[in-house]
């Protein structure tokens, strides 16, 4: 599938989505939360639930959370057009209580059809609930946070990179330094994922064949 290809896909996906009701939260919500930035994303963030904000703009991470995940995007040289930010659920939960076993079960084919699309090498996790949903393990994010991990999803191996939430390091200073150390790995992660040197070398200049003398055979 080419780029334009999937960019179409990707919008087909969202619109079938906008009319879920496969869960009790599609009654409470004021609008889908499908995702957003590039569908040709290498990189692809997964967070847990939209929020007030999110519900009310239909995009994910626009409040402070979303605000420090820019800030942390933007120190290692990268903008929300260069990757794609979804979550586990696709509605707002009341009152922004934790997603319910069945709302992610009910919520997960619509996830696992924006991987299979965007086809993204790096998957980084947003907390908990992304972490035990995509790594298939209950291991919490303490534990695993800066962990980077093979996982099969679908037919495709990515490398899973699980974070802490933004919203938990927002008021916990300890736990923001270790989101902007695990997050200072990123760059090299993805260019390991996309198999180039992590640390590049300046290039040497490439030595140009001498063209052979070609004798014009004019007389
Ligand atoms: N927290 C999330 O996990 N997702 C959002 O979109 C916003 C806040």
């Amino acid at each position: 599938m080419d780029a334009v290809e999937r960019a179409a896909a990707l919008r087909a996906h969202a619109e079938d989505t906008a009319t879920c009701t496969r869960c009790a939260l599609a009654s409470g919500r004021t609008q889908v939360v499908f995702g957003s930035g590039s569908p040709n994303a290498d990189l692809m963030f997964v967070g847990e639930a939209p929020g007030f904000h999110e519900d009310q703009q239909g995009v994910p991470f626009v409040g402070q959370a979303g605000k420090l995940l820019d800030t942390l995007l933007g120190g290692i040289g990268l903008t929300r057009a260069d990757v794609f930010v979804a979550n586990v659920l696709k509605c707002r939960p009341p009152g922004n209580r934790d997603p319910l076993p069945e709302e992610i079960a009910a919520c997960e084919p619509h996830l696992f059809r924006q991987i299979e699309l965007i086809q993204p090498t790096l998957v980084a996790t947003l907390g908990n609930f992304a972490t035990k949903l995509l790594s298939g393990k209950p291991a919490g994010i303490t534990r695993v946070h800066g962990h980077e991990q093979d996982v099969t999803l679908g037919t495709r191996t990515v490398v899973l990179y699980p974070l802490f939430h933004p919203a938990a390091a927002l008021y916990t200073p300890s736990m923001l330094k270790v989101l902007e150390e695990d997050f200072s790995r990123i760059p090299e992660l993805l260019d390991r994922t996309l198999d180039e040197p992590a640390v590049s070398e300046p290039a040497l200049p490439v030595e140009e064949p001498e063209p052979e003398s070609v004798q014009l055979g004019l007389f």
